[in-house]
Formats: C-alpha cells, sequence, structure tokens
C-alpha cells in the first residue's frame, strides 16, 4: 500500500538494492547502486537515509509473562518498567526514543 502511494507520487523504489557508494557534486549526488548482482548509478538532488527499528522481542521467554509486545517493541513505562515486575525494557527493544538519547542527560 505504501509501495504504491509513492510510486504514483513518481518516486521509484529499489528493495533489495544496496547503495555502495555516494558521489557528492555541487549538481547533485550519484548513488552507485547494486541489485541482483548488477550495477546502476542514480543522481538525485539529495540523499537521505531512513531506518526503523525493529526490537528483538521473539525468543525472550516473554510469553507467559506480563511484558506486553507491541509491533516488535516491548512495553515499558518512562522508567523502563514492564508489565512484569522486576522485568525493565530500555534501548531498542522499548522503541523510540532510541538508546543514544535515552542515555543523555
Ligand atoms: C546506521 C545507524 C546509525 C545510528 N546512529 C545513531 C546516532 O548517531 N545516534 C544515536 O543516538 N543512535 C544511533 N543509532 C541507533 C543506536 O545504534 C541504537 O539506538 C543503539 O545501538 C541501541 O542500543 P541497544 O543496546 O538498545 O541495542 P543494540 O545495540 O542493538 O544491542 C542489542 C544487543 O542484544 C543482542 N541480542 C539481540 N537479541 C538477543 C537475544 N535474543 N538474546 C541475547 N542477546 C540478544 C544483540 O546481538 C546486541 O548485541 C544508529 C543506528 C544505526 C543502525
Amino acid at each position: 500500500m505504501a509501495a504504491k502511494a509513492f510510486e504514483k507520487q513518481g518516486m521509484k523504489l529499489l528493495t533489495g538494492a544496496t547503495v555502495k557508494s555516494l558521489d557528492k557534486k555541487k549538481s547533485g549526488v550519484t548513488a552507485t547502486i547494486e541489485k541482483g548482482g548488477k550495477s546502476e548509478k542514480i543522481t538525485a538532488e539529495r540523499v537521505i537515509m531512513a531506518v526503523g527499528i525493529v526490537g528483538n522481542v521473539e525468543n525472550l521467554g516473554l510469553e507467559g509473562t506480563k511484558v506486553k509486545v507491541d509491533r516488535a517493541h516491548i512495553e515499558t513505562d518512562e522508567w523502563g518498567a514492564t508489565g512484569e515486575k522486576g522485568i525493565w525494557a530500555i534501548g531498542d527493544v522499548a522503541g523510540a526514543p532510541v538508546a543514544g538519547a535515552q542515555g543523555l542527560p
């Protein structure tokens, strides 16, 4: 659904592709992309990077506990406490904000 919406806006989606290099010039950025053993160059005005966070919540032995998992993240209160007494979760597994930000005063 998201892919269709992006394509409607004129975006070209490349999945299973790896960005091998970025060459920044005044006119834009040329990305060398490898996909299926083939290499291609795409030049764009800008490059942005966005990654999602998916917690590794499987096989942690949470079954049968009061720890709640919502969309691959462990639900906690503002102190990192889960629904199960004595079990805490911080960092990426607890979802945004990311761990780096949580470590800051
Ligand atoms: C490319 C990139 C750039 C980033 N840049 C920044 C930045 O500039 N500033 C910033 O604040 N954050 C940044 N982040 C995010 C930051 O790296 C993470 O938020 C942070 O590393 C999360 O720490 P964590 O300890 O929660 O998880 P992780 O660092 O992922 O550590 C989890 C550990 O648990 C282990 N593990 C997983 N499952 C199990 C299991 N079942 N049993 C036992 N061990 C397990 C993993 O092997 C891993 O060692 C960036 C992330 C990426 C990918």
